[in-house]
């Protein structure tokens, strides 16, 4: 594969006011691809100052220009259309810097541009309510109402596995909420999301409205967290980032999308080839580095050979290789350090007792997709999460002891049963301590009108735009006193 670098790419990483900087720092980031390794671009990490300055710019900004619901509107349906024509280029970079599938980093940009769209609707549908306190004795004459304020200035900090979903999360509510936002994207991956903030501004978005960091999550990541200016955090990444956020940011608003060991549920009832074609997609999706990718599956007694051998079939179908070739399904993983502990958790779950039915080799930073069945539930792969092509196979008898096991985790992102009785979906549904539910599909469903996020260590607060937009609002409520 070539070493991509799209002409619109800026030849910098820093952007305070209107221009693309270097920057002054001298910890140097490398971009590399993780397919064949070569060096796609070096880039500076930005120094306390130049930090200081990105923070200070969007404080200012959103200090002296709020920009009109139209106003924003406008930039943001703008943007959504820049994207779709430059919609080749951003899955190449997505492509080149984090090694997912041409075809599956297209559909990564063709979400964005719906995501966009979205968040260009969502500035117009600000509202409030009309509160009743001339309802309560006393308060005859008094009016009442509230408004959607925009929060503040917004910090949003990504992780590596959707250069462009991730940050279109982020951003675009941000500036649909009416806020200001200071971005440090994974500094693994910095390319695609410098591409998307430029397209922001080439869109017309004002300067100031968005600016952008780059650097490590010790450093520049921790000056952001330590930084009073900001009202709103938006964090996606793991778990250990999130609690340290969280503890670190105090009272102010956070939302946490963390990580995840997904369970998904075959009932005995369930169409098997559905469930076999959907969850060897989900386990395998981008190598399986998707906080959502069905990780745990259970399986009811009476169709477990069965079903585990319609699974197998689909995965070893899967076409594992250069990620820029249009037939492949799985690219390498993100890092060497993510293939190789993949590998050892697949050797621990062997040794404690579980079948490898499929893959599991590892070429260098390739792993080829892994179903592993009758694992210890003390073992890493049923317990921890593995971020990593891989899915045990659990039986279980009753659905209670299937959704015991489900939720027997740290975790609770999303969850996927297969069933054709509604009684077991709704029972599901309702027992499944997770943010989401999802039936007759794998636990990896997901687009963004619907809310979307986290219970217990999966995370706090909801995207999806609608949900996003009012995580960065305040609701202001104004009484009047009639005279
Ligand atoms: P990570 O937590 O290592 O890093 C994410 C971001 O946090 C990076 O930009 C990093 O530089 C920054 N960071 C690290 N330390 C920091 C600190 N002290 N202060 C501020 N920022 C800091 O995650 P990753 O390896 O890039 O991504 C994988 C993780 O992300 C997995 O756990 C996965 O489940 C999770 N994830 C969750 C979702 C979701 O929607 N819930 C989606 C994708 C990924």
């Amino acid at each position: 594969m070539q070493s991509f670098i799209p002409d619109n790419l800026p030849a910098h990483g820093l952007l305070i006011g209107e221009r693309w900087e270097a920057g002054n720092g001298e910890h140097m980031l490398e971009v590399r691809a993780p397919f064949g390794g070569h060096l796609l671009a070096t880039l500076r990490e930005s120094t306390p100052a130049e930090v200081d300055a990105a923070v200070a710019q969007a404080a200012a900004t959103f200090a002296a220009q709020e920009l009109s619901p139209f106003e924003r509107a406008t930039i943001l349906r703008r943007a959504s259309e820049l994207i779709a024509e430059r919609a080749e280029d951003f899955a190449r970079s997505i492509v080149a810097e984090a090694g997912k599938s041409i075809r599956d980093s297209r559909a990564e940009v063709a979400r964005a541009v719906l995501t966009f769209e979205l968040c260009a609707q969502e500035a117009t549908r600000l509202t409030g309510e009309v509160v009743p306190v001339n309802a309560t004795p006393g308060s005859e004459n008094r009016r009442a109402f509230t408004m959607s304020r925009p929060a503040g200035v917004v910090c949003a900090i990504t992780p590596f596995n959707g250069p462009v979903n991730q940050l279109s999360h982020k951003v675009p509510t941000a500036i649909a909420a009416g806020c200001t936002v200071v971005v440090k994207p994974a500094e693994v991956t910095p390319l695609s999301a410098i591409m998307l903030v430029q397209t922001l501004l080439d869109a017309g978005l004002p300067p100031g409205h968005v600016t952008m960091v780059q650097g490590r999550g010790e450093t520049v990541g921790q000056q952001l967290l330590e930084d009073p200016r900001f009202a709103v955090y938006t964090f996606t990444g793991s778990t250990a980032v999130g609690t340290h956020i969280r503890r670190t940011v105090g009272l102010r608003k956070t939302l946490l999308e963390l990580g995840s060991n997904s369970a998904n549920i075959v009932h005995t009832d369930a169409d098997l080839g559905l469930a076999a074609k959907a969850l060897a997609r989900s386990l395998s999706i981008y190598a399986g580095q998707v906080c959502i990718s069905a990780q745990r599956i259970l399986v009811q007694e009476s169709i477990f050979d069965q079903f585990t051998a319609q699974l197998a079939d689909h995965v070893q179908a899967l076409v594992v290789g250069d990620p820029s070739e249009e037939s492949t399904d799985v690219g390498p993983m993100i890092s060497l350090e993510a293939a190789t502990r993949a590998e050892e958790w697949i050797a621990e779950a062997v040794a404690d007792g579980a079948e490898l039915v499929c893959g599991g080799t590892r070429d260098g930073q390739f792993l080829t997709p892994a179903v592993l069945t009758r694992p210890s539930l003390q073992s890493s792969l049923a317990c921890r999460e593995a971020f990593a092509p891989v899915a045990v196979l659990i039986p279980y008898a009753t659905l209670g002891e299937a959704l015991h096991i489900a939720n027997n985790t740290e975790y609770g992102l999303q969850a996927g049963i297969f069933t054709a009785s509604l009684d077991v979906a709704l029972a599901a549904a309702q027992r499944l301590d997770v943010g989401g539910v999802i039936v007759n599909d794998a636990s990896s469903y997901r687009v963004d009108s619907m809310p979307y996020g986290g219970v217990k260590q999966s995370g706090t607060g909801r995207e999806g735009v609608r949900y996003a937009v009012e995580e960065m609002t305040d609701s202001r409520l104004v009484v009047l006193n009639l005279q």
